[in-house]
C-alpha cells in the first residue's frame, strides 16, 4: 500500500531546502506526496527555532492534530528540524501524540526511522537528535550531525530550473540572541568537489539558476585539493558550469567580505550582484552586546568598499529591534545606518529571547513588546520608501528576469477557476532580476524557466511592473 505523507515547513531556505530533500528522499522511498493532513498517514513538521514566534505556531497545530490521531492513532506525527534539537523530549511532553523527533542532523535516516516507527506493535517516543555541543567533545558533536544532501531526480525538485545547494553546515559565531549555532551545530563546510559534481548535474537537468546556501556562507572553507578553497574560489569553479547562467549566495556575514570575494562578484558574469550582508543594528554598544565581532563603522567602510567594487551592487540586510538594553538613542543610530547604506531592503525582526542562548542567560529581555513593534514599524517604513525611491528610476529600464511562474494572484484567480490551465493563455508571471528584484508583467505561461528582457513601467517599495 502507497504510504502518503504531508509535510509543512517553516522558517528560513535551508529548512526549505531540507524539507524538499526530505520528500524526494520519501519519494523514492515508495510515499506519496498529499496537501492536507486529513489524506496523509505520515504527517511531518520541519521546525523553525528562531524566533518563539515560528515554535508557537508548530505547537498549535500539533495540538489541532490530536482528535485526527485520535480517530486514526496508526497516524504517524513526526517533529523535524531546528525545534527537534532545541526542544527534544519537551516535544513528547507538550504533545503526547507526536510519535517521532528528528533533529537537522539525523534528517539523513529519516525514510528508515519511518520505516522502524510504523513497523512496531507499541509505539514507543522516537528521539534522534544530535550530541550538545556545549557539553561533547566538537569532533563527537560534528559527527553527530550527519550530513545530509542527498541527489534529488529533476523530478522530485521543486523547480526545475532554480535549486538551492548547501555549501556550509552550521555556525560558530554564536551571537548572543541566536540558537542557530545549538541547533545546526558546528560550521563544516562541504568539499568543493561535491559542491561542483551537484551544480554540474543541476545544470544538465535543465537548472539555470543555483543559490548557495550557508549561514555564514562567505566563511566558505574547503581545506581539500592540496590549498584551502574559499567562496571566491568556489565561484569561480562554478561559473565555468555550461547550462548554468545565475549564481546567488546567503547568508554573508560582514567580516568576511574580503575583497576577492567582491572581485568575484565583479568579475565572474554569471554570479549575481546581489549581496544579503545583515547589520542586526547601527548602535556599536548593541552590535558589542550581540557580539556580531564588528563595528558600525567597520561595516560602513565594508558597504563602501563592496560599492566601489560592485556599483551596480544590491545590499540588502538584517536588523533586530529591541534587542536587550536598546535605548531610543541606540534604535535611532539604526534608522541612521538605513538612511545612509540605501538597502535594497532589509527583514527587521523584533528580538525573541531564546532559552540556551548567551543572551537568555545573561541579559534581560528588558524592551517592551509595544515598543518593539514601534520600532520594527517605524524601521520598516524608513526601509520602505528607500527602496520605492530606489525602485522608481527603474521605470523605462529593462532588466532580466529568470520567471518563475504565475504570480500570487494569478493562481489564486486560476485556483477560483474550474477550466485547466492552458499553456499559452495569458497570465500574471513573476520573476527575478539578478539584483533579485521582483519583477511582474503579462505573458503566456510557456514562458515560465526562460531569461527574458522585461521592460520596467512602474514600481512600489517591493515589485517591478514591466512588460516583455
Ligand atoms: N546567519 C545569518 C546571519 O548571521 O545573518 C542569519 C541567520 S538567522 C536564521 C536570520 C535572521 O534572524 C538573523 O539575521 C537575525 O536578524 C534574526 N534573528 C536571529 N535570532 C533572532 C532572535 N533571537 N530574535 C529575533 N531575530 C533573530
Ligand atoms: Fe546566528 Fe550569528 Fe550564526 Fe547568523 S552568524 S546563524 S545570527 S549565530
Amino acid at each position: 500500500m502507497t504510504k502518503r505523507v504531508y509535510i509543512e515547513t517553516v522558517g528560513c531556505q535551508m529548512n526549505v531546502l531540507d524539507s524538499e530533500l526530505i520528500v524526494s528522499g520519501l519519494v523514492q522511498a515508495g510515499y506519496e506526496l498529499v496537501d492536507s493532513p486529513r489524506n496523509a498517514d505520515t504527517i511531518l513538521y520541519n521546525t523553525c527555532s528562531v524566533r518563539q514566534h515560528a515554535e508557537d505556531k508548530i505547537y498549535s497545530a500539533l495540538g489541532r492534530l490530536r482528535p485526527l490521531k485520535e480517530r486514526k492513532p496508526q497516524t504517524i506525527i513526526g517533529v523535524l528540524g531546528c525545534m527537534a534539537q532545541k526542544d527534544q523530549d519537551l516535544i513528547f511532553r507538550r504533545a503526547g501524540h507526536v510519535d517521532l523527533v528528528v533533529g537537522p542532523g539525523q534528517l539523513n535516516r529519516l525514510p528508515a526511522i519511518l520505516e522502524e516507527v510504523a513497523a512496531q506493535q507499541h509505539r514507543e517516543p522516537r528521539l534522534e537528535v544530535s550530541l550538545d555541543r556545549m557539553k561533547e567533545r566538537r569532533t563527537l558533536v560534528e559527527e553527530s550531525f550527519a550530513r545530509f544532501d542527498p541527489p534529488r531526480p529533476r523530478e522530485l525538485r521543486s523547480s526545475p530550473f532554480q535549486a538551492m545547494v548547501r555549501i556550509m553546515f552550521g555556525c560558530d559565531k554564536f551571537c548572543t540572541y541566536c540558537i542557530v549555532p545549538k541547533v545546526r551545530g558546528p560550521e563544516q563546510s562541504r568539499p568543493a568537489a561535491e559542491i561542483v559534481a551537484e551544480v554540474r548535474r543541476l545544470a544538465d537537468d535543465g537548472c539555470l539558476e543555483v543559490t548557495l546556501l550557508g549561514q555564514t556562507v562567505n566563511s566558505y572553507k574547503d581545506p581539500g585539493e592540496g590549498r584551502i578553497l574559499r567562496l571566491a574560489d568556489l565561484l569561480a569553479r562554478l561559473n565555468e558550469i555550461d547550462g548554468l547562467r545565475r549564481i546567488k549566495f546567503v547568508t554573508n556575514y560582514p567580516r568576511h567580505m574580503t575583497d576577492d570575494l567582491l572581485q568575484a562578484v565583479r568579475d565572474l558574469p554569471k554570479v549575481s550582484p546581489y549581496l544579503h550582508v545583515p547589520v542586526q543594528s547601527g548602535s556599536n554598544e548593541q552590535l558589542k552586546r550581540m557580539k556580531r565581532g564588528y563595528t558600525v563603522e567597520s561595516y560602513c567602510e565594508m558597504i563602501q568598499r563592496t560599492r566601489s567594487i560592485v556599483p551596480d551592487a544590491a545590499i540588502t540586510s538584517d536588523f533586530i529591534v529591541g534587542f536587550c538594553g536598546e535605548t531610543d538613542d541606540d534604535f535611532q543610530k539604526s534608522l541612521d545606518l538605513v538612511r545612509w547604506a540605501r538597502f535594497k531592503n532589509s527583514f527587521i525582526f523584533k528580538y525573541s529571547q531564546r532559552p540556551g542562548t548567551k543572551a537568555a542567560d545573561a541579559m534581560p529581555d528588558d524592551v517592551p513588546d509595544e515598543v518593539k513593534r514601534r520600532r520594527n514599524n517605524e524601521l520598516l517604513a524608513v526601509q520602505n520608501t528607500i527602496s520605492l525611491e530606489d525602485n522608481l528610476p527603474l521605470a523605462g529600464r529593462e532588466v532580466e528576469v529568470l520567471v518563475e511562474g504565475p504570480s500570487k494572484a494569478a493562481r489564486k484567480r486560476a485556483s477560483g477557476q474550474h477550466v485547466p490551465a492552458v499553456d499559452d493563455e495569458v497570465v500574471q508571471l513573476v520573476g527575478r532580476s539578478v539584483r533579485d528584484h521582483i519583477v511582474v508583467f503579462d505573458g503566456p505561461r510557456t514562458l515560465v524557466g526562460q531569461i527574458l528582457p522585461v521592460r520596467i513601467e512602474k514600481a512600489d517599495a517591493f515589485t517591478l511592473f514591466g512588460r516583455l
